[in-house]
């Protein structure tokens, strides 16, 4: 076993060896620009994009040219976000979203409200769980937009994105959701669940950074976005810029994988999963689980350790890669906006932390942390409560 341990899957995986050595060739051999249709070298990288387009589009039951490829995730939610808004503001000012989205769709719905947008951020229950009869009795005549993400990166909390489908299609209102945490890791099925657009990225489940794609349903009438980034009219015109063909490769190849490979994959980490939880169960009473028991991704374990505070752990813990609640991203460290939205207190959130279990972790890792995480809590509960009794004494 080697260290350090990585058990931080939700903010990026590694890639995967197979999809690096599909991308390969992309840059020293073929590195032609898919747009240059006058010669062999824009041949091969356009057949490798149709190809690998084909590969993303099976994987979610979508169709290729439903596939519009972006930088990454944030930029898809961006590009459904504002560019639903501007299209459509001549119908309504009316977005709906929920409070535990990713800042990427929180952000740019901030953004929208300071240009006279009304945005409705849903609560959530104890569970992360939005209330379906809410979002029903939210949607009016003038909401242009439903936005809800399929699986929480956080909490693992996953929504009922086809009831939610359901409704938003009885009240004839486009929905976008934020699949990122999902895809490659879960099924996902956007004809199925009736969604008009979906965002994603690889490097979530074992492809590359730097390259992502929303979806956009073709369907009658025609779905309106306009444009965040305008240049050549690559992408349909949606987003114009050389195509990175490497990336889209890599993008493609996680997607066959993850097809071919998921469910005996989920079985995998969630033995992983099961493993680490009940390991620190056995030891410690006062260990809690946030999010939802049974609809949440399965490499997720979020977790709070009474009286015992993540930045402690992390500090104590170097070779085991984690997360805390409290400090989301390094730029934001702020209490978590997604652990705040489930009720818990800011004592509770500065003693939550994430594991984020997936495709490469080994049950000797799963093991070791568990004995390490072990050492450290009984350490720091030791310390803190020689520190208490100094007080009562
Ligand atoms: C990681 C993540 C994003 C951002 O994706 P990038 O491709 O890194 O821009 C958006 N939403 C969710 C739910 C994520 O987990």
């Amino acid at each position: 076993m080697n260290l350090p341990i990585y058990l931080d899957n939700h903010s990026t995986t590694q890639v995967d060896p197979r999809v690096f050595d599909a991308m390969k060739p992309f840059f020293l051999e073929h590195y032609g620009n898919s747009a240059s249709v006058q010669h062999t070298f824009g041949w091969n990288a356009e057949a490798a994009v149709d190809q690998a387009r084909k590969s993303i589009a099976d994987l979610i039951n979508a169709e290729p040219d439903e596939i519009i490829f972006t930088s990454g995730a944030t930029e898809a939610n961006n590009l459904a976000i504002k560019g639903i808004a501007e299209a459509y503001s001549s119908k309504g000012n009316r977005l709906i979203s929920v409070m535990t989205e990713h800042r990427s769709v929180l952000d740019p719905l901030a953004s929208l409200t300071k240009k006279g947008f009304d945005v409705t951020r849903l609560p959530v229950d104890e569970f992360g769980m939005i209330d379906l009869n809410l979002l029903q009795n939210s949607v009016t005549s003038k909401t242009i937009l439903v936005s809800i993400m399929l699986a929480n990166n956080e909490i693992g909390t996953i929504q009922q994105i086809s009831d939610i489908g359901r409704i938003c299609s009885e009240k004839n209102v486009l929905l976008h959701s934020d699949i990122t945490q999902a895809v490659g890791k879960i099924p996902v099925d956007l004809k199925e669940s009736i969604i008009d657009l979906a965002s994603f990225s690889p490097h979530k489940f074992y492809g590359p950074k730097g390259i992502g794609a929303l979806f956009v349903k073709k369907r009658f009438p025609k779905i309106k976005i306009v444009p965040q980034i305008s240049g050549g009219g690559h992408e349909q015109g949606l987003r114009s810029g050389t195509l990175n063909v490497p990336g889209i490769v890599g993008f493609g190849k996680a997607c066959e994988i993850s097809r071919t490979e998921m469910i005996d994959e989920m079985e995998r980490i969630k033995k992983l999963r099961d493993r680490l939880f009940a390991g620190l169960k056995t030891q410690f009473q006062q260990v809690f689980l946030n999010g939802h028991p049974e609809k949440r991704l399965l490499g997720n374990l979020n977790l709070r350790f009474a009286n015992v505070e993540s930045d402690l752990l992390l500090a104590e813990i170097r070779d085991i890669a984690f997360s805390s609640g409290s400090a989301c991203s390094s730029f934001n460290p702020e209490p978590s906006h997604v652990l705040q939205a489930i009720g818990l207190s800011e004592r509770e959130i500065k003693s939550s932390i994430r594991f984020g279990i997936g495709r490469f972790n080994t049950v000797e890792e799963i093991d070791y942390t568990i004995s390490k995480f072990v050492l450290v809590v009984n350490k720091i509960r030791n310390s803190s409560s020689q520190f208490l009794s100094r007080f009562i004494r």
